[in-house]
């Protein structure tokens, strides 16, 4: 497997020209690609086989998500949930890609070959598609968090559908080069948790899932990485299985990290990995 670290080879040059220019410096990407390459690697030795790591904490089962049946997931939220059985977790990130931390997530999460959904704010995507891009080429899947991280209850019904639709053509054209609003995975989670009547029936009528959470980190307060991990792994304790939301441009949940997956292979907890449902065509069925 090979991983081109350079910037913006598709999509929309225009844009591309205009809004997307590389703020990094040339030493700090060179880190960044370094970064990348390792938890690739490490992906690419996990997809030949095994795990390369006897004792890492892996992906226990992969679970497919059909938005028909689930058209909205996380008792944060909504009334029902993904169907877990006890000590089953889902690792969910919001708000990236940020280059200073989510590479530093990829590698946990390859260093215990563990499988997550990303929820990618749709500027950010398209100011570090490489990183976005990893992490897809790493497995992991990339659901959709509108274009900027506005606040959608306090918009008009169409500048909040404009500002989904735009991260998600934002999203698509890193991953596929093409600025479709259909997402390839129909995945969607609202910042803040923040939805309308008009936004959901959108949401579902397009066949596209809302993921709530049914726990979280708080990793929007300051605090330690060890008081992080102590308040979630409490958290989990209780509420034994579930939907967990992290923020991977939180410093504190980069650092955190490879405790907390520790600590869920030390009791026993099993990953599961968050697909979107295929579904067959009537051709496909009869083969
Ligand atoms: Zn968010």
């Amino acid at each position: 497997m090979s991983y081109r670290c350079t910037h913006y080879p598709i999509g929309n040059v225009q844009r591309n020209a205009k809004d997307v220019q590389p703020r990094m410096t040339g030493k700090f990407k060179q880190t960044l690609c370094a970064a990348l390459a390792a938890s690739l690697a490490l992906i690419a030795a996990a997809r030949a086989g095994e795990c390369p790591r006897k004792d890492a904490l892996g992906t226990s089962r992969i679970l497919a998500v059909d938005p028909a049946t689930s058209p909205r997931v996380g008792l944060k939220s909504f009334p029902q949930t993904l169907p877990l059985q006890d000590h089953e977790v889902v690792l969910t990130f919001d708000d990236g890609p940020w280059p200073t931390t989510t590479p530093r997530i990829l590698a946990a999460l390859a260093h215990e070959c563990v499988r997550a959904t990303f929820f990618v704010i749709g500027k950010p995507a398209s100011e570090h598609p490489e990183i976005v891009r990893a992490m897809a080429a790493q497995g992991h899947t990339v659901g959709h968090h509108t274009w900027s991280h506005r606040n959608l209850k306090y918009m008009k019904p169409a500048a909040a559908m404009a500002e989904i639709d735009k991260g998600i053509a934002a999203v698509e054209t890193v991953l596929h080069g093409t600025a479709t609003t259909t997402p390839g995975t129909p995945f969607f989670r609202f910042p803040y948790f923040e939805m309308t009547p008009q936004t959901l029936e959108n949401l579902h009528r397009r066949g596209i899932a809302v993921f709530g959470a049914d726990l979280w980190a708080s990793d929007w307060n300051p605090m330690t990485p060890a008081q992080q991990l102590k308040l979630l792994t409490e958290r989990l304790r209780i509420a034994r299985k579930g939907i967990i939301l992290l923020h991977d441009p939180k410093k504190q949940t980069a650092a955190m990290l490879p405790a907390l997956l520790r600590v869920l292979r030390d009791n026993h907890y099993r990953v599961v990995h968050l697909v979107p449902a295929v579904h067959k065509t009537v051709a496909e069925k009869t083969h």
